[in-house]
């Protein structure tokens, strides 16, 4: 059974820099009362309109590496704060990070619901971050040989210029994919202790993904009422 549009879901989507976490957010996104809070798209908006959190974060994003956890957590205080479903979007991404979470998402009772762990290898990550086009303006990403728009280089829904981000050069996604492997992928174990975690193979095409990610959504989200 899928679930219902209006089913509470807080969700942390775990996994790689280009496993699919925000081709999949924006679909939930687009059937369910859900909102996605994507750290890389706060941080971008900063980085763009100068804000004195941008100017800290700017020189981490350029050279691929996390931005420091003090800044991140102070950032997401206040986001989570704002409703009773989400898709957490790369966040966390340090033992630190969730550590915090728990206890953020305690002291307001909201509970996560699911973990959902996309996994994808190596060379399918590279290759999916290079050719990524995204929408500076939603986030919302395509990719010219997977995922093309139908018209190159213009987003199919606001009809606006994609781009390519600055980050998604293969220099800076080698770089990414090593602070996955050392600072975000202990977060596994994080959370199989939980009992919360589910993983998807990111490896598959969108829409099976999708599938494969209501399943999971519809597991853990039954099992705490
Ligand atoms: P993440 O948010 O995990 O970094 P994205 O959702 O931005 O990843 O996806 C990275 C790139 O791969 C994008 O160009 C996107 O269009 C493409 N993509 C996402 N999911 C798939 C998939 N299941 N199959 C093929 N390409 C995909
Ligand atoms: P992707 O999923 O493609 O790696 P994001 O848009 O999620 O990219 O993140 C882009 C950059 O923003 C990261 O390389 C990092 O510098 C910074 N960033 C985003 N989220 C976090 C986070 N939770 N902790 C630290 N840095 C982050």
């Amino acid at each position: 059974m899928s679930p219902q549009a209006t089913q509470t879901m807080r969700l942390v989507f775990l996994g790689p820099p280009g496993a699919g976490k925000g081709t999949q957010a924006k679909v939930l996104e687009d059937r369910f009362a859900v909102r996605q809070i994507s750290t890389g798209d706060i941080l971008r908006a900063n980085v763009k309109s100068g804000t004195p959190l941008g100017l800290e974060a700017k020189s981490f994003m350029d050279a691929g590496q996390l931005v420091p956890d003090d800044v991140i957590i102070r950032m997401m205080r206040g986001e989570l704060a704002g409703g009773e479903s989400f898709i957490l979007d790369g966040f966390p991404r340090t033992i630190a990070q969730a550590q915090a979470l728990d206890e953020t998402l305690a002291s307001l009772s909201l509970p996560l619901t699911a973990v959902i762990m996309f996994e994808a290898d190596r060379d399918t990550l590279i290759a999916r971050l290079t050719g990524r086009w995204t929408n500076p303006r939603t986030g919302r990403t395509y990719h010219a040989v997977f995922n093309p728009p139908k018209v190159a280089g213009i987003d199919d829904e606001d009809g606006g210029p994609l781009e390519q981000r600055r980050d998604d050069t293969r220099d800076v996604v080698v770089e990414r994919l090593g602070e996955y492997d050392a600072k975000t992928a202990p977060l596994i174990e994080y959370y199989r202790k939980t009992g919360l975690l589910v993983s998807v193979d990111g490896l598959e095409p969108i829409d099976s993904v999708t599938s494969a990610v209501l399943s999971a959504i519809d597991g853990p989200a039954k099992a705490r009422p």
